[in-house]
């Protein structure tokens, strides 16, 4: 399978803890859903996310318009963590509502073949299988939005979310699955060229190499299906990694050793992107050795960055406790975060599985767990009264 295993959301499994282990906690007092005690507060004090100034403005004309929605479940992104947490949700009967964020299914929908998601004998692409996911999530009641958060206020209850379009979502629970996105060397160069010859999917731009050289850059399953992926079209493909050994899964490094497309240059790092300036084009690249210090230099047509991802966790800044890799950090084996009734679940807080099945089991205990809080506020409510 190519990379899709862990972007915006991805990881099944815990069928387990599916609602027989779970349903008996739902009717229960707020006393059974401890506030966990091994988080400290936000170092910030926490406060509204500020979008930025062009986006508020942009926004203005639109908000004449704008509606305010109240929802005892919001669920934030649309990988698997996302969907698996409405399809959860929505059977507990609480009609969740599911914003998609600006790249609806996560990034599954940028991988191709899937041969490690329980359930398909066959290999499956990535996205059918989130295009699947959304359907049964909608077929069970989640109501599906199409819009994009970029404001988020914590410190108010319900919590509020406002969208690209100027609608305000009102939340008693809300779920964040808003998954990663590819890092990048950050090399100037490489900025220059992303675009023109520089890209981090393989699946979506592998296709401009047909019978041309290309190299990736790095260690980890990542890379080495990129490569493999890339043997569909370049004619020759060379991987570049930092170390003497890679990290990626051994069947995926036997079938990389022994393709006949691939070389690996090892205990090497890029250190520039060279090309053209008109048009804006790559033409190689300049490699050093880490070991020897020697720098050499190739002639490729495109350059895959490949070096793994970094959590979509920016809208909850200052708001949340975050490590300082920006991972949203949740309690023990659990996905509540450091703000009871916010709960995260998937790429946005696994720094380690980040796969498609381990993510849509955080997305199910994520809704199992708003489930027992609201379950237990209501309860509260009721109790006052
Ligand atoms: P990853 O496992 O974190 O690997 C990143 C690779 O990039 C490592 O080899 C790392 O080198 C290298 N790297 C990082 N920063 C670098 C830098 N500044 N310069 C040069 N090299 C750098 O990331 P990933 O491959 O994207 O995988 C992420 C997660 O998704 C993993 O858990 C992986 O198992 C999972 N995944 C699963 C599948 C699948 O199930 N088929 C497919 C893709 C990804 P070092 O080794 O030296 O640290």
């Amino acid at each position: 399978m190519t990379h899709g295993l862990w972007a915006v959301g991805l990881r099944i499994l815990h069928g387990s803890a599916g609602s027989n282990t779970w349903s008996g906690l739902a009717s229960g007092p707020l006393s059974t859903v401890p506030r966990p005690t091994n988080l400290p507060e936000p170092a910030v004090e926490p406060g509204p996310y500020r979008a930025r100034a062009s986006v508020l403005k942009a926004r203005k004309g639109a908000q004449s318009m704008a509606k305010t929605v109240h929802r005892k479940v919001v669920i934030v992104g649309s990988g698997p963590a996302g969907y698996t947490a409405a399809i959860y949700a929505a059977r507990a009967m609480l009609e969740p509502m599911l914003i998609q964020g600006i790249q609806p299914g996560g990034q599954l929908t940028i991988t191709t073949d899937v041969e490690n998601y329980p359930g398909f004998a066959d290999v499956i692409q990535g996205p059918w299988l989130m295009e699947q996911m959304q359907k049964q999530a909608e077929h069970v009641g989640t109501e599906i939005v199409t819009d994009t958060v970029v404001a988020v206020d914590l410190k108010q209850r319900p919590f509020r979310l406002e969208c690209d379009s100027g609608d305000v979502y009102l939340a008693d629970a809300l779920i964040i699955a808003t998954g990663a996105q590819a890092r990048w060397l950050d090399l100037p160069s490489e900025q220059k060229f992303k675009g023109y010859g520089v890209s981090a999917c393989a699946t979506c731009d592998g296709y401009f190499y047909r019978n041309k050289e290309v190299i990736v850059i790095g260690g980890g399953n990542t890379a080495v299906e990129e490569a493999l992926f890339l043997t569909n079209f370049a004619s020759k493909v060379t991987v570049v990694h930092r170390r003497d050994h890679f990290r990626a899964e051994k069947i995926l490094q036997d079938r990389l050793f022994k393709h006949p497309k691939i070389e690996v240059v090892w205990d090497s790092v890029l250190e520039d992107v060279t090309g053209s300036e008109s048009p804006l084009k790559v033409g190689g690249v300049r490699l050093k050795n880490i070991k020897t210090g020697a720098v050499t230099e190739r002639s490729v047509d495109g350059v895959f960055i490949a070096i793994g991802h970094q959590p979509s966790s920016e809208l909850f800044a200052g708001q949340l406790q975050m490590k300082p890799s920006g991972y949203i950090v949740t309690a023990g084996h659990s996905t509540a975060t450091s703000v009871p009734g916010v709960f995260a679940a998937g790429d946005v807080t696994d720094d380690i599985y980040r796969q498609a099945v381990t993510a849509a089991g955080q997305g199910c205990m994520a809704a199992l767990e708003a489930e027992k809080f609201l379950a237990a506020h209501q309860h509260d409510r009721a109790a006052a009264e």
